[in-house]
């Protein structure tokens, strides 16, 4: 489990005074695996609370990649969602509809493989950071537009999600391979070749999906989705 972030009075002296020395820059307060306990209960002696997030400086590259894993999976939930949305609102782009559903699926079965990464790495999927929400307000930006021409917005959103996707999952494989593990590397490389299809099939459409909408607007039929 992890603690929520919270603050005391404490807590934000030490802030203000960029202060960690009252921290153990061993102990994790974002996978709290076994291991840690010993720094939990040293850190929670000094603040009277445990340590928050913020408060927490990472040096474990298996952290990092812990931490990373997490973000992937948050990514993976948004890009559910905004898959949903878009597969949802299509009526006159059929071949689109179709390549999101396929996508939707892909996205799924990424979720499941992140997921097990994280737990076998003794974390928990349930947190969502800042990044990662501002993510999200990108995807759920790019799953709810409602514009006039929306198909159009939402294929060229669409890629750049694919590409965010595609550098997370460069980025994990590294980390992976970094930290000597190579279940979550191979985890990984069976991932990105989806997300990289999924970015070069939008790339690729983007051009016909464009000249579509602007034939339909043109002719005076429903052309934004
Ligand atoms: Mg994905
Ligand atoms: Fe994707």
């Amino acid at each position: 489990m992890r603690y929520p972030i919270s603050f005391s009075p404490l807590l934000d002296s030490l802030s203000a005074s960029k202060d960690h020395s009252a921290f153990s820059t061993e102990c994790d307060v974002s996978c709290h695996r076994p291991r840690h306990k010993d720094c939990e209960i040293k850190a929670t002696r000094v603040l009277s609370r445990p340590i928050t997030r913020q408060e927490h400086i990472m040096t474990d590259p298996a952290e990092h990649l812990l931490d990373w894993l997490r973000d992937a999976h948050a990514m993976e939930q948004q890009a559910e969602q905004m898959l949903r949305a878009q597969s949802g609102r299509l009526e006159h782009y059929p071949e689109l509809k179709a390549r999101i559903d396929q996508h939707l699926e892909e996205t799924l079965g990424q979720q499941k493989i992140v997921a097990e990464c994280i737990e076998r790495l003794g974390g928990s999927t349930s947190i969502v950071k800042d990044l990662t929400a501002k993510m999200m307000a990108f995807g759920q930006a790019a799953g709810g537009m409602t514009q006039t021409d929306e198909v159009v917005k939402g294929a060229n959103m669409s890629y750049v999600f694919e590409n965010l996707e595609i550098a997370s999952y460069t980025s994990l494989i590294a980390a992976a391979e970094r930290c000597g593990d190579a279940q979550t590397k191979a985890a990984c490389e069976r991932i990105l070749p989806q997300e990289q299809a999924m970015a070069q099939w939008l790339l690729e459409h983007i051009p016909l999906i464009t000249t579509q909408y602007l034939d339909r607007s043109a002719a005076g039929q429903e052309a934004k989705k």
